[in-house]
């Protein structure tokens, strides 16, 4: 393991570590911050006081912050423990009373001397038609005026952790920044005028005017950037360990492929013949593949998946598709398997459920060669599951996995050895570019544009809650004319309790009308018990599917033609485009019912009014940015991205541009990463929390 260079250990002590801070304390910080110096740091402001403001008080401005300087005239002790204690103060111009509640007196008397002149600071009152001010930041003899009259930061606080003790951990913190060496290439700081990294931090803490607190501001930008160089370097640094690894050249004969297209009953697009020509090319190269497959939800990336596994097994090795659920796992391999048999492939399926006595059958067949494919769930990566030949893994959904994670399936696809096993992963969740390169850095990227010919588009539609009866009767018809339905129920706050109930009571209602064609679906129902109500769904014995987003991913029943989306406005506009896609993926006219609640905030109205404008997963991803934000689209879990502490990609999109480029230059001038530039990007992984990258930095 690489050691953390020692010039960084000041920053890497528990806030503990800092003068003034004791445990209690420390926990606190823990909360808004982190346990580390460096977290604190990280910790920017969010505000400012300004108390340059010092009027006299007759032109002290009710609701401002103002610094004056008053001569104390008369203490006023309450007349009930409950009632504050006052004192009156003045300037030549006029009066203001300095109210204190719960007031300890002799401490008041000795701070505010009666006839004497003090310094005090806070935001000015008026009450009953007289100057106030409640409890004063600040009451200092005038030779401290300069150190009252200044501008300080506001930092996010929790319960128990109050502004001046933080304010002064920052200070302390900020005092002994260590001299770090610059790691941004000198033509760019000279190009972007940045500060250097300790000047940038001094300056993010100590904003004098609003605009400081910009994410526009250089100091801010240069943190940012260096955030987003750390996150492209250790990508850049991964991939390149990856690709360095001796792929091993798999040139298929097409046999089998020929075999699997024949017994199609239909014919690939023109972008799925286009992905397959990307992923033969790159299986046939010596550098290891790494592709990401994105298509929209029915795009048909499945046949893609098998296709290329069969260019594996032509070429003689074994090749795995592992699914992020039980659900899906089983779906693939009940779609595959027939698919397979037409071309004499043996295929196993592997998951967490298998029985004891099938699973040892699947695991000496993988270990021996027999199986060729192995589709399964991530059970496909314990330990125990040795191949006897692996050459390519298709992770399908994949953001459904953390990037650490995926990564780490990437390496380990063979009994924990780091062999170069060619890798594609595929998504239907269109990233938007911008969010692409954060989350793989320069990752080769084949899209199905298309949809299979013969789709027809969604008919999608809004519709009020308060006309659930009409929707009620209009699935009458639609079960009539023997169509299927899926009834979606949302997720209520944190709580899958909630889901759960509101999905049961949503069953109990339709079931009442349509007796036992309705079936149940959730999370917290039991495996077996969830396959076989999707099994009959599927059959055609239940016609109406009540559930919870567990049908969000991949499921595929072409039949069904109508969705109901309960509660619409509570889904993000990927989701809905996901859920959407649960339907039109046969012959049939498909609709989609978007109910909402009233009334419909801005946002809401807009993600609805997309939903029906527009099916393509790419333009709706686009909407979904700009709608809520970067930060929020990384911000949820199921994102697979990374989570920045500095960066606000809305603001900083461009920096994530420049980032990229320089790591390019960075990392491709071989030397670059030798000496003194090697050293300084080495200290700039570690303070971003790359260790796992810098091992790659040393060993190439
Ligand atoms: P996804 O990209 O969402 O995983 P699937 O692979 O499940 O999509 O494909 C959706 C449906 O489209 C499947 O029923 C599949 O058989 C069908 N399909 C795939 N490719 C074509 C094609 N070229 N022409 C017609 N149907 C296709
Ligand atoms: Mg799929």
């Amino acid at each position: 393991m690489a050691q953390r260079p020692e010039i960084l250990f000041p920053l890497f002590r528990p806030v503990t570590a800092i003068k003034g801070v004791g445990p209690r304390m420390g926990a606190l910080i823990e909360r808004v911050a982190g346990k580390r110096v460096i977290d604190l740091l990280w910790h920017l402001p969010i505000g400012l006081i300004d108390r340059r403001n010092a009027p006299k008080v007759a032109q002290a401005v009710a609701g401002e912050i103002a610094t004056l300087v008053v001569q104390v005239d008369v203490h006023e002790r309450p007349r009930l423990k409950r009632l504050p204690y006052k004192v009156r103060c003045s300037d030549d111009t006029g009066f203001i009373t300095l109210v204190f509640f719960h007031a300890r007196p002799d401490y008041l008397e000795k701070s505010l001397p009666r006839g004497e002149v003090r310094v005090v600071s806070g935001r000015v009152e008026v009450y009953g038609g007289e100057r106030q001010m409640t409890h004063p930041d600040y009451i200092a003899p005038l030779a401290e005026l300069d150190n009252v009259q200044t501008v300080e930061p506001v930092y996010g606080l929790t319960a128990g952790l109050s502004a001046k003790p933080l304010r002064k951990a920052q200070t302390a913190a900020l005092d002994r920044l260590p001299a770090l060496p610059e790691w941004i290439p000198a033509r760019r700081l000279a190009e972007e005028q940045w500060p250097e990294w300790a000047a940038a931090l001094e300056e993010a803490h100590g904003p004098q005017r609003l605009e400081d607190l910009s994410p526009g501001k250089a100091a801010r930008r240069r943190l940012a950037y260096d955030e987003l160089l750390a996150n492209q370097i250790a990508l850049a640094l991964v991939r390149r360990q990856l690709r360095r690894q001796a792929g091993r050249p798999l040139v298929g004969d097409r046999r089998l492929r020929r075999l699997a297209v024949a017994a199609l009953p239909y014919r690939l697009t023109a972008s799925q013949e286009t992905a397959l020509q990307d992923i033969e090319v790159d299986l046939a190269s010596d550098t290891r593949m790494l592709r990401l497959l994105q298509g929209d939800v029915g795009s048909g990336k499945t046949v893609v998946a098998f296709l290329s596994m069969l260019i594996a097994v032509e070429a003689g090795a074994q090749a795995a598709l592992m699914a992020p659920t039980e659900i899906l796992a089983r779906q693939h391999w009940r779609v595959l398997e027939p698919l397979a048999a037409a071309c004499r492939v043996p295929v196993a399926l592997l998951t967490g459920r298998d029985a004891a006595k099938t699973r040892s059958a699947t695991l000496s067949a993988l270990a021996t060669g027999e199986a060729r494919v192995v589709i399964g769930t991530h059970a496909i990566f314990e330990d125990e599951v040795v191949f006897h030949d692996l050459g390519l893994v298709v992770i399908d959904e994949q953001h459904r996995f953390g990037v650490d994670q995926r990564l780490r399936l990437a390496n380990k696809a063979k009994d924990g050895s780091q062999l170069g096993v060619n890798t594609l992963l595929m998504t239907a969740t269109p990233i938007p570019r911008t969010l692409a390169l954060t989350a793989y850095g320069d990752i080769q990227t084949s899209r199905l544009t298309e949809k299979p010919p013969g789709r027809q588009p969604v008919a999608t539609r809004t519709i009020p809650l308060a006309r659930l009866a009409e929707v009620e009767d209009s699935l009458a018809r639609a079960i009539a004319s023997g169509q299927r339905v899926y009834w979606v129920c949302p997720v209520i706050a944190e709580s899958e309790n909630l889901d759960v109930a509101a999905a049961e009571q949503r069953y109990a209602t339709l079931a009442k009308r349509f007796g036992d064609r309705v079936g149940l679906l959730h999370g917290q129902m039991r495996a077996p018990d969830r396959d076989r109500v999707m099994a009959q769904f599927a059959a055609g014995a239940l016609d109406v599917l009540v559930a919870t987003t567990v049908i969000e991913v991949g499921v595929d029943v072409p039949e069904a033609t109508v969705i109901v989306i309960e509660h619409a406005e509570r889904f993000g506009l990927a989701q809905l485009h996901q859920l959407r896609g649960r339907v039109g993926r046969g012959q049939g006219h498909s609709t989609c019912l978007l109910l909402y609640a009233t009334p419909l905030g801005e946002t809401a109205h807009a993600r609805l009014a997309i939903m029906r404008e527009t099916d393509d997963g790419f333009v709706i991803a686009e909407e979904d940015l700009r709608l809520r934000g970067a930060g929020e689209v990384l911000g949820t879990r199921q994102s697979g991205m990374p989570d920045f502490k500095l960066v606000d990609l809305d603001r900083h999109q461009d920096l994530l541009q420049k980032a990229h480029d320089d790591c390019r230059v960075l990392i491709d001038a071989k030397s670059g990463l030798a000496g003194e530039a090697g050293q300084a990007l080495r200290i700039l992984l570690y303070l971003f929390d790359r260790d796992t990258a810098v091992q790659y930095l040393r060993s190439g």
